[in-house]
């Protein structure tokens, strides 16, 4: 290991990092806010005004809200609907749970020792277009306990083949009832990061940072279809996902790849909070990383950017806690619960998506060493923590215009 570097490997998984309680269970995808504002009529009224008021910030001339925007972040989600991929419906459409092309090598398994298909799914991964990737085994704890469908507006059960009354499927498959079942072989997965645009995203809240989250989702879509089928292709099963299935950031945390933030939000190491998210689930045997740490904990203590910032105050400036604020939190799980009864309607009241937990988190830079210094010196010496975030504004990094 690199003795200079700030991130350290540890043997922990993100159920240990956030203290995962025993009366934990299974969240189901209905009652994620984005299901709830189709089914739950306290949300709905928020989802039908949310383009109308998008409309009036138009009609209004406000910065950010031009016809050239809303062209702009229209351009950009056709990625998604170009690969008709569903954000959030498993095997649907681009995100088919069954291999896409027939080939004449259909009983064929491809070989190889479990560090050498990481490798070569890792490099694949950056082939398709992902801006990192790691590993990990699949903690069944991250899986929804049910899945929602958009058309039937219900919600069914996802299960495994070693469950009773299962045992005989072999591969990712829908049953009349509407359970979907993975074999108990599928394992592994491989979790995908697409990076936002700095520049872009901090014009937030206005229409060119929700074109910078359309087009991550685009990217995304072709990224995670293209990785599927390669698997596929070598002889496995392989369900692409966004933000279907199961829960993105514990996953992207048990694969090495952040830590979870104030802003309930994944942070990179390299990158910050300014990534999306995705995963291909599977049964090729596959050598998974480990999980790592470099200060955030601490770091978000004393930070606080982002809970000060948010302009509809959805995040908490205590300490982390096992409270929800809702039912759509994922109860169980120590951490900093996000409101998003206030942030939905923040998003509602402006016409887009938001981000500024994203934008004035001090992880949101580049790679360059000055911005590298100062994560290095917050995991190094967390009593320095206060100073780096004075100097983050000093330096006038995360400034945001008055919202309230
Ligand atoms: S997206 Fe905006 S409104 Fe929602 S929690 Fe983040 S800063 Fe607050
Ligand atoms: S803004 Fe500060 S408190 Fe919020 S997630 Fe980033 S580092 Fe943590």
């Amino acid at each position: 290991m690199n003795p200079f570097s700030y991130i350290k490997e540890v043997n922990k998984s993100a159920a240990d990092l956030y203290s995962l309680r025993s009366d934990y269970a299974k969240f189901s995808q209905a009652m994620h806010m984005m299901m709830q504002g189709i089914w739950n009529s306290d949300y709905i009224p928020l989802e039908q005004k949310w383009i109308p008021n998008r409309l009036k910030q138009m009609c209004a001339g406000k910065d950010g809200f031009s016809l050239k925007d809303y062209a702009y972040q229209l351009g950009a989600g056709c990625g998604i609907s170009a690969t008709e991929f569903p954000l959030h419906a498993p095997d649907c459409q681009g995100n088919s749970w069954s291999k896409l092309n027939i080939g004449p090598f259909e009983e064929v398994k491809w070989t190889e020792s479990p560090d050498g298909m990481a490798q070569s799914v890792k490099a694949g991964s950056l082939f398709y277009g992902a801006d990192d990737v790691g590993i990990c085994q699949l903690d069944r704890r991250w899986v929804y306990s049910h899945w929602y469908d958009l058309e039937t507006k219900a919600e069914y059960p996802i299960k495994f083949s070693d469950e009773k009354g299962y045992e005989e499927i072999k591969s990712p498959t829908k049953l009349e009832d509407g359970t979907k079942v993975l074999p108990k072989e599928m394992k592994y997965v491989i979790v995908l990061i697409h990076v936002m645009d700095y520049e872009e995203f901090r014009a937030g809240p206005t229409l060119p940072e929700v074109a910078v989250t359309k087009l991550a989702y685009s990217k995304i879509s072709l990224t995670a279809i293209s990785l599927a089928e390669f698997i596929r292709s070598l002889g496995y099963n392989a369900i692409p996902s966004s933000n279907c299935t199961a829960l993105n950031i514990p996953l992207a945390i048990d694969a090495g790849l952040g830590q979870m933030g104030r802003n309930a939000k994944l942070i990179h190491p390299k990158f910050g909070p300014r990534v999306r998210l995705s995963k291909v689930i599977t049964d090729l045997p596959i050598t998974a990383d480990k999980p790592v740490v470099f200060g955030v904990d601490t770091f978000c203590k004393s930070c606080k950017k982002c809970a000060i910032h948010c302009p509809a105050k959805a995040i908490p400036e205590s300490e982390p806690s096992y409270e929800p604020k809702g039912d759509y939190n994922n109860k169980g799980v120590l951490q900093w619960y996000c409101n998003h009864d206030k942030c939905r309607s923040f998003w509602t009241a402006n016409g887009t998506n938001c981000g500024l937990c994203i934008t004035t988190c001090p992880y949101n830079k580049g790679d360059e060493w000055i911005h590298v210094l100062p994560k290095w010196t917050a995991a190094k010496f967390p009593s320095l923590v206060p100073f780096i975030v004075w100097m983050d504004d000093l330096f006038g990094y995360g400034k945001v215009k008055n919202y309230s």
